[in-house]
């Protein structure tokens, strides 16, 4: 049996990794289905305090995972896909059918940006399609982008893309947006946004990197090439509770709800950290900074209960 169990290992789950080992209690962390996180689908991060000259996502992550095994954390290259949270020890199933028991588990599983399913999108994602304005924005200096969808996120992203490019096009389906009205009227009111209503994208174009986007008028059915070098996604994230089904509280939005100035969720024992608590701040940096305090709620409860 484990002590403590870490779910995910993006910098929230290697974060809390690295702190649970250096207090000798040996976690174990399962990797998910996506090593590394997000950031492994990003190229340049600069925004990660401690590298000048900036560091590639996937590189970052390996060094957090080097500096977790150094202090005894270990690895599983599986995901939880059920977990029994009912009593204690918790019982948890990964995709190979094996299954273990852990007196405390800290989720870090994350949240995934939503794509649109075009053809080519994924093929061009960190080549000028991106999901995150605030980690890729800065290299579409002077450009001309475009973002997709029509709310809160949408306008944000559209605002903050503004200080670099050139002209960014705001993509909506319909015609009159999702997002709150303080956050369109930003929008509206930047003269560097052009809204683009009624309109879908029906495919990403380049072959190497975004050279424009087909783009369809819902309403006449005309079809377009809309010429810009960037792609944001702005139509949400989904926060990966898939394992825990209904057992811990989640908000309306499906994120788990954490107690208080905590990580502690609904249930004794269990802790959350990182972007799948989190639907406002989704960086690398807060998501370790709430993987550093789950680590350290789970060894005050476990010194507690099973001290
Ligand atoms: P959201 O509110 O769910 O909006 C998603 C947008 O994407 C909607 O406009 C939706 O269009 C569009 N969309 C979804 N699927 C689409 C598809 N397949 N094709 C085209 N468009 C599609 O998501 P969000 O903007 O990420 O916000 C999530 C939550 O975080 C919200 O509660 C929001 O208020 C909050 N948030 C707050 C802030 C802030 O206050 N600073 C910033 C960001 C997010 P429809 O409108 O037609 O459905």
């Amino acid at each position: 049996m484990a002590r403590v169990v870490v779910l995910g290992s993006g910098p929230a789950g290697l974060t809390a990794a690295l702190y649970l080992s250096r207090a000798n209690l040996q976690p174990i962390v399962f990797e998910g289905m996506e090593p590394g996180g997000q950031l492994t689908t990003t190229t340049d991060v600069d925004n990660f305090p401690g590298f000048p000259e900036g560091i590639m996502g996937p590189e970052l992550m390996e060094r957090m995972k080097a500096q977790c095994e150094r202090f005894g954390a270990t690895f599983e290259l599986d995901e939880i896909t059920h977990a029994d949270l009912s009593e204690r020890p918790f019982k948890l199933t990964t995709s190979f059918g094996k299954t273990l028991e852990a007196d405390a588990v800290v989720i870090a599983t994350g949240a995934t940006a939503r794509y649109l399913g075009l053809p080519n999108e994924l093929r061009l994602r960190g080549h000028g399609v991106s999901a995150c304005a605030t980690c890729d924005g800065f290299f579409f200096q002077d450009q001309d982008i475009a973002v997709v969808g029509g709310g809160d996120s949408a306008m944000e992203e559209a605002t903050f893309l503004t200080k670099f490019a050139r002209k960014v096009y705001l993509v909506h389906r319909r015609d009159t947006l999702r997002a709150s009205k303080i956050m369109q009227e930003r929008a509206l009111a930047n003269d560097r946004i052009e809204f683009i209503w009624n309109t879908v994208v029906d495919d990403v174009l380049g072959a190497d990197k975004v050279e424009g986007l087909a783009v369809r008028n819902v309403e006449t059915g005309e079809t377009s090439t809309l010429d810009v070098t960037g792609f944001f996604l702005a139509i949400g994230h989904t926060p990966n509770t898939k394992a825990f089904g209904d057992q811990l509280e989640r908000n309306d939005a499906g994120y788990l709800v954490v107690q208080g100035n905590s990580t502690r969720t609904s249930v004794e024992g269990v802790f959350a950290a990182g972007d799948v608590a989190d639907d406002e701040y989704r960086q690398a940096i807060t998501a370790a900074g709430t993987g550093c305090r789950a680590a350290l709620d789970a060894e005050r409860w476990l010194e507690g209960t099973h001290g």
